[in-house]
């Protein structure tokens, strides 16, 4: 605007000049004067009009500088906008309204697979895979009609390769002369679609697997008491046999009956586990939290499991400095933990002697230890026993029988009550089981 003004002044001084020449030359047609007069005059008007002159050439010349510069930045703002759209890490297209590329950047030749220079001119369908292209044109459709920004997802096709999977992301912008045409952003989002795929495979085979899991346990579960109930009746029997008179047995046969009588309770034993277990991992089992004291209950399990330990001239002692710790828990789960980890310590330890402590741990939690001077367990051993049908020291425990599942069991019961079991252990010098619950177990899902 301001440059435009500036020629119409520049014009209109040029203008200015050569009027006034032409004025002087009639004047001079013209003028009755003497020479020497008419050349003063004429010299005197030819420095006015050069002056103008002067002044307005050098005005042209700082029009033209100004003009220049401003060009100059204009390139430099063009160059920028263009390396920008170059060198953009996703595709950019630039098509007409029915699709037609007029302009691509690298990446959207390198994702078609193919030149810069063969991308232009083509209509853009082409490089969409043969089963996209009716919903592609459905959307090119609508585009030419609709404001603002569209994204799908399509296939597209890239050169000596397989289809992939694209986002595209286009806006229909107006030109100067009344045109409509489209900006592209084009993404391989394949990673992501695989990804994606990979998940929803994952979580199909976790749920196949919860399905398993849940049909075991069934299974387990219904197994377990289909054999509880026969056992009971192998062992009730064989119990009242034993309770004969000697001279009515024999003693061969009074003998072959205490071995049925002591497998049975031993196989019945591991029904029981099997059961708690396959509760416990079906999530079938429920707390019911009832207060009590837990030194007393704990001091009632020890004096249960106390004939255990005196047949192996073990000792057995509780030690606590109250003799109240009053807290609200399932006591028969509770008791379950107790009896599993001491009957282990009594199990695995041939002298010496167990110890269980009873303790609170700040207002809201208590603890209870259980330590042995038995076998113990070795380092590498330590973080596999917690798992089901685990034994370890294979060499050393061999001879004492058991299911691997009663630490399992003690572990998710603790877990269960929001609690934690941790275990030190040192090979010949012992092992020490510590479990720490809240004073008031609250009933968690497992
Ligand atoms: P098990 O029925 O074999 O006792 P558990 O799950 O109760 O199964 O214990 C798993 C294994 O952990 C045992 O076989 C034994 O090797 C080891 N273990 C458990 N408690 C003790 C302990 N107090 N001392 C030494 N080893 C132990």
């Amino acid at each position: 605007m301001t440059s435009h003004l500036q020629t119409d002044q520049f014009t209109q001084k040029i203008e200015a000049a050569r009027q006034r020449t032409e004025a002087l030359k009639q004047h001079v047609r013209e003028s009755p004067c003497g020479k020497t007069e008419l050349m003063a005059l004429s010299w005197a008007e030819l420095q006015t009009a050069l002056e103008e002159l002067h002044v307005a050439e050098e005005e042209l010349r700082q029009q033209n500088e100004e003009l220049i510069a401003t060009r100059e930045a204009v390139e430099a703002e063009r160059q920028r906008y263009q390396e920008l759209f170059e060198f953009a890490p996703d595709g950019y297209l630039v098509t007409d309204a029915n699709g037609k590329i007029w302009e691509a950047n690298r990446a959207a030749a390198s994702l078609f697979g193919v030149s810069q220079n063969y991308i232009v001119g083509k209509p853009l369908i082409v490089f969409v895979a043969e089963e996209c292209r009716r919903s592609f044109r459905a959307h090119l459709t609508r585009l030419r009609n609709a404001s603002g920004v569209q994204e799908w997802d399509v296939l597209l096709k890239r050169s000596g390769s397989k289809a992939f999977d694209a986002a595209l992301t286009v806006a229909a912008v107006g030109d100067t002369r009344g045109n409509i045409n489209l900006r592209w952003m084009i993404r391989d989002i394949s990673a992501r679609k695989e990804a994606e795929e990979k998940i929803r495979s994952y979580e199909l085979e976790n749920l196949q697997l919860v399905e398993i899991t849940r049909l075991k346990s069934q299974f387990l579960a219904l197994m377990s008491h289909e054999l509880r109930t026969p056992m009971n009746a192998i062992l009730g029997f064989s119990q009242l046999l034993l309770r004969q008179p000697q001279n009515q047995l024999g003693e061969r046969q009074a003998n072959m009956v205490e071995r049925i009588f002591n497998s049975g309770k031993h196989l019945l034993t591991l029904i029981e586990d099997i059961l708690n277990f396959s509760k416990l991992e079906s999530g079938n089992l429920e707390l019911n939290p009832e207060e009590f004291n837990l030194v007393e209950t704990v001091t009632d399990t020890v004096e249960e499991l106390r004939s255990l330990a005196t047949q192996k001239h073990l000792e057995i002692h509780v030690k606590c400095d109250r003799d109240n710790i009053s807290v609200v828990h399932d006591k028969i789960r509770l008791r379950q933990i107790l009896i599993n980890l001491l009957a282990n310590a009594i199990k695995f330890t041939d002298v010496g002697e167990v110890w269980v402590e009873v303790y609170e741990v700040g207002p809201n939690k208590v603890a209870i230890a259980i330590r042995d001077t038995g076998i113990g367990i070795a380092e590498s051993d330590l973080e596999n026993i917690f798992m089901e049908f685990r034994q370890v020291n294979h060499f050393l425990t061999r001879d004492r029988s058991g299911t691997g599942l009663g630490l399992a069991i003690v572990d998710r019961l603790v877990r269960m009550m929001n609690g934690d079991i941790s275990v030190e252990s040192k090979l010949g010098v012992g092992s020490t089981f510590r479990v720490e619950l809240p004073r008031k177990v609250r009933i968690l899902n497992l």
